[in-house]
């Protein structure tokens, strides 16, 4: 595959890492190639020689990290000639697929948490043309439901258990290693169901250990065919995973039946990728570590108003967290820091906005008025 100046998604970008047919039909809509933005304010804040970086990924197409998985699930799905997908989802899954169905004219069914899924994610369902059933019942509900669907019926299952979305996430490690031209000493991820934290550690560790085809344990990335060099990929990054304190079945070490929190993304009390996760802890040295959900909000706020970035709650877990364990020294100074923000803002406007009325004045129309305000708040 040539590289091409033109940038067209993440399947055209790295096609010969991904198991999908040369000739395939691909179905994009540009995903990937996210900002990895280096936060400036907040770690002078904190006076410790510690580099933190957050990949942007509200920045995808549908505002969420699911998208990478998306191209490549509904992809290999249309390869296979299926005609209709379907996914239990706290929002961004369902936001995410009924897009990539709509761009290939596939029918979608989603299974939402009745009542808790935040409302941008909702209309973005509804708009691509998605069949929403909401289910009375939590995600981890949805999601036993659509296993046993899938395994029936001629529909194919695009949740992260679908071994092609986790191999889209990967490429999140692959861009990070690129950009930075190293590997970052940590990575610090929101966990729900866990497919993410465990496709950045397949890619970190495809970028490490050589070529994912079996038997080869030539590193690849050296060979001259892409942008790797042996001395960037060695290592490996710890991986951190921060869940919602009401939703945290990894620091309870067992499955939850009631999982509840601010953060909707990660609402999640049976994570499906569990063992996996477990894996990229141990095998990376990292750590699970829950946050309140205040301090989840404090941290989306902090991000907002120092650094000019808006991520959506479950998002800025991984910030919260991160910062708290550089207060406390576990990571350590002069270390370089990855936080996912796994999607955007604007998805949940209502957490965003509830201090709408403390935080704006209704005024007359009249120019002296506005005037006096503004000149009091400026002096
Ligand atoms: C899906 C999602 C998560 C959780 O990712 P998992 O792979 O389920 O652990 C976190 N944040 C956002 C915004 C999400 O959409």
């Amino acid at each position: 595959m040539p590289f091409r100046s033109r940038y067209t998604g993440l399947i055209a970008k790295y096609h010969d890492r991904l198991p999908l047919a040369d000739d395939v039909r691909v179905i994009s809509l540009g995903e990937g190639n996210t900002p990895l933005i280096r936060l400036c304010n907040l770690p002078r804040q904190l006076a410790r020689g510690v580099d933190i970086y957050v990949k942007y990924e509200g920045l995808n197409p549908t505002g969420s990290f699911k998208d990478r998985g998306m191209t490549v699930a509904v992809t290999q799905a249309v390869a296979e000639g299926c005609r209709a997908i379907v996914c239990a989802s706290t929002g961004n899954t369902s936001a995410s697929a009924a897009a990539y169905a709509a761009r290939c004219g596939m029918r979608v069914f989603v299974l939402i948490p009745e009542g808790k899924i935040a409302i941008g994610k909702l209309a973005q369902a509804i708009i691509h043309g998605a069949e929403v059933l909401q289910v009375r019942g939590n995600f981890d509900a949805g999601m036993r439901i659509v296993r046993e669907l899938a395994e029936e019926g001629p529909i194919t299952l695009v949740n992260s258990i679908n071994p092609y979305r986790l191999q889209g996430q990967k490429t999140a490690a692959f861009e990070i290693v690129e950009e930075l031209e190293r590997v970052p000493e940590f990575h610090c991820l929101p966990v729900g169901n866990a497919g993410n934290i465990t496709a950045h550690w397949i890619g970190y560790s495809e970028l490490a250990l050589g070529h994912n085809d079996p038997g080869t344990q030539a590193c690849s990335f050296c060979a001259g065919r892409c942008r790797f060099t042996c001395a960037m990929v060695r290592e490996r990054p710890r991986m951190i995973g921060y869940q919602a304190a009401g939703a945290a079945p990894f620091l309870r070490a067992q499955m939850i039946d009631d999982p509840e929190t601010v953060a909707t993304a990660i609402r999640i009390g049976h994570p499906q990728s569990w063992e996996q996760a477990w894996a990229a802890s141990r095998e990376s040295g990292g750590w699970f570590a829950e946050l309140t959900d205040q301090e989840i909000l404090a941290a989306q706020r902090l991000l907002a108003e120092q650094e000019g970035v808006f991520c959506e709650p479950a998002s800025a877990a991984s910030v919260a967290g991160c910062l708290r364990d550089i207060q406390t020294g576990k990571i350590p100074e002069g270390s370089t820091v990855v936080c996912t923000l796994t999607g955007h803002g604007l998805k949940d406007p209502d957490i965003a906005s509830r201090d709408a009325s403390a935080a704006m004045r209704t005024l007359e129309a009249d120019v002296d008025v506005v005037k006096r305000v503004i000149l009091d708040k400026l002096s």
